[in-house]
């Protein structure tokens, strides 16, 4: 298969400004500024195939958003090379753009003061949308996203997750193959959360339509994605699937133990305690040291018990783990 995005050795630093602690470094920073340099992308490589759906994680600064604006052609590296379907995007930004959609979870493409349906208009006379693919198109987005009501309220007027919604939308209208959405379950509710992500899933698996996804939130990266990167510090730090992850940060699995009532725990010497409430008990293992029905076998032998389970940590504290392990801030 010949992949879709490629980004090899990728290379972006800012300069940003030094402040100086207190009114003196104020002024003194006035007269004179001091320079420091970011390394927001620091040598990132990794390629894409067609239809694959990819969450792109990382702590706030990691360089996620300016991954996303470099492949969106909205900036221009400093070194290393780019290409998404054979595209420099920011040479051939007009051809780009046709074929990609982008959403940024944190401003809005749409026209602030127009009803959603006008910015609708304008994106297709934008794109060139030739007005029977746009009906179609138009409709089908309205139906799955549930637009229907929505159509003609400013786009001020509307809640979050009802602009998300009219967002990914808009970024859809001229069916473009390839989509970047940068945390666009920022802020939503639960409910919002669950419209989006079914949607995003639905573009993936029905469509075919290639997904870099970034978002803070593991559930979103749990439920829809087959691959991860991770990135930190401008370096990706892991890219695979979940399950490559947790192998490479832990083997740890845990055991939650309901003790019977009156019982107290006391220890067991293949396991660590990671939290204890009331009478559960949580418990982590290795494997390799202790299987766990031979775990199971020596806590029942030795404790009354009401329940018990084994599973894996949750993603979110592998990931924790992995940044701490870089250095990283969580
Ligand atoms: P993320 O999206 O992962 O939170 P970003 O890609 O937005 O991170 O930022 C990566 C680093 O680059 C951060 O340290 C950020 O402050 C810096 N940065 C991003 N954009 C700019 C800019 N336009 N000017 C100066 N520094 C920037
Ligand atoms: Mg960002």
């Amino acid at each position: 298969m010949v992949a879709q995005i490629v980004v090899e050795n990728l290379c972006k630093a800012f300069q940003v400004a030094e402040r100086r602690p207190g009114m003196w470094g104020a002024i003194r920073g006035i007269a004179r500024r001091t320079y420091r340099t970011v390394r927001a992308l620091d040598g990132i490589s990794f390629s894409i195939d067609a239809g694959e759906l990819v969450g792109y994680i990382g702590p706030n600064g990691a360089g996620k958003s300016t991954t996303v604006k470099t492949l969106a052609g909205i900036l221009v590296p400093d070194s290393g090379r780019c290409e998404v379907r054979g595209r420099v995007p920011w040479k051939q930004r007009l051809a780009h753009v046709a074929e990609l959609g982008v959403v940024f979870g944190q401003r809005t493409q749409l026209w602030w003061d127009l009803p959603v349906v006008e910015s609708f208009e304008l994106l297709r006379d934008i794109y060139r949308v030739p007005e029977d693919r746009y009906v179609r198109t138009r409709d089908e987005l309205i139906a799955v996203l549930d637009l229907g009501a929505l159509l003609d309220v400013p786009v001020r007027q509307l809640s979050l997750g009802q602009r998300m919604r009219c967002d990914l939308a808009a970024a859809l209208l001229h069916a473009p193959p390839i989509v970047f959405l940068d945390e666009p379950t920022i802020g939503l509710d639960a409910i919002s959360k669950l419209a989006v992500r079914d949607f995003i899933k639905r573009l993936n698996r029905e469509n075919g339509v290639t997904v870099v996804l970034t978002t803070h939130d593991m559930d979103d990266i749990e439920t829809l994605c087959t691959r991860v990167m991770v990135i930190g510090g401008g370096k990706i730090l892991s890219d695979g699937t979940l399950a490559d992850l947790r192998a490479r940060v832990t083997r740890e699995r845990w055991l939650t133990i309901d003790l019977a009532d009156g019982v107290t725990w006391t220890d067991e010497v293949d396991a660590t305690v990671i939290r204890q409430e009331g009478s559960r008990v949580c418990l982590a293992f290795d494997p390799q040291v202790v299987a766990p029905a031979e775990l199971i076998r020596r806590v029942t032998a030795r404790y009354a018990i009401r329940d018990l389970f084994v599973e894996n940590p949750p993603i979110e504290t592998i990931i924790a783990r992995l940044y701490a392990a870089e250095s990283l801030p969580p």
